[in-house]
């Protein structure tokens, strides 16, 4: 299928959510001297233009990060204010990190970075800025079913798919379980919309059962516009590194000021 292109979306509240918490646990997890292995199912293009065409049609980032950035709903010295200002220095005051470049500015020598993306011209976009990476071209399941448990064993695997067919949501729990248990210590997040028709609450609710211990983080939000499906965003953490509760719930605050 692959019809979808996250260049329309980038930026929005949705990546807001998902990114604060993922660039707060790769600095966490990047605190510590011991090596760490980022891998990523779904890693789109990387590197965004929030001038460009695709972007201002949908408006989703001026309602989103451009947003967040002008009224200051992260500190400046946020693990994610801190990433876009490291990408917006190198590539331009329009810049956005999608999360293989957040991954890359906590990178250090030695830590290891897998990422998936099947999409042959986002796969080629992200070989353009991901030379740090070994970069797999192919379901991003099926990558990370291969590569874990990964070398360094500590680490990351962010799972971000672009849920086109129903069927995503079904696979994900049972693949979820199947990694959880080759690769016990590992993090794993899942990133999902939630939906108006709630089509999301089945997978949650397997994926609460399968892992009782995991953190799960929703926000809600307006939509992007009339009739739009997306009202929320969920972040499902196995192994959640230890603080992250208190980090989710100070980002959960930030966006219930936005409810309707
Ligand atoms: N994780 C990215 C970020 O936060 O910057 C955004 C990823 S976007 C939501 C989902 C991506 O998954 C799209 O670029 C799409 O082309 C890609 N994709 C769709 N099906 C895939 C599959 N089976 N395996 C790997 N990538 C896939």
């Amino acid at each position: 299928m692959l019809s979808y292109q996250h260049a329309y979306h980038a930026g929005n509240l949705g990546d807001l959510h998902k990114h604060s918490l993922l660039a707060w646990m790769l600095a966490y997890l990047t605190a510590k001297p011991k090596p760490l292995s980022y891998l990523e199912t779904h890693s789109g293009r990387g590197l965004y233009d929030l001038a460009a065409e695709a972007s201002r049609k949908t408006g989703e980032a001026r309602q989103g990060i451009e947003r967040a950035l002008d009224e200051g709903w992260l500190p400046p010295d946020h693990p994610l204010s801190e990433a876009l200002a490291t990408i917006r220095a190198q590539h331009g005051p329009t810049a956005y990190a999608g999360s293989p470049l957040i991954a890359q500015h906590f990178q250090r020598p030695g830590d290891t970075v897998h990422l998936a993306e099947l999409h042959p011209a986002e796969h080629e976009a992200l070989s353009r800025v991901a030379s740090f990476a070994h970069l797999h071209r192919q379901d991003g399941f099926q990558m990370a079913q291969a590569v874990c448990p990964p070398t360094p064993r500590r680490g990351l695997l962010l799972i971000d798919p672009s849920y086109e067919i129903k069927a995503d949501y079904e696979a994900i729990p049972r693949q979820m379980a199947k990694l959880a248990r080759k690769w016990n210590v590992g993090v794993i997040a899942l990133w999902y919309p939630i939906l108006t028709d709630d089509r999301q609450a089945r997978m949650v609710q397997d994926l609460r059962a399968a892992f009782p211990e995991a953190l799960c983080s929703e926000v809600r939000f307006p939509p992007a516009r009339p009739g739009h499906g997306m009202v929320g965003s969920g972040m499902f953490v196995v192994n959640p590194p230890f603080g992250l509760p208190e980090e989710a719930a100070r980002i959960e605050a930030i966006f219930a000021r936005l409810r309707p």
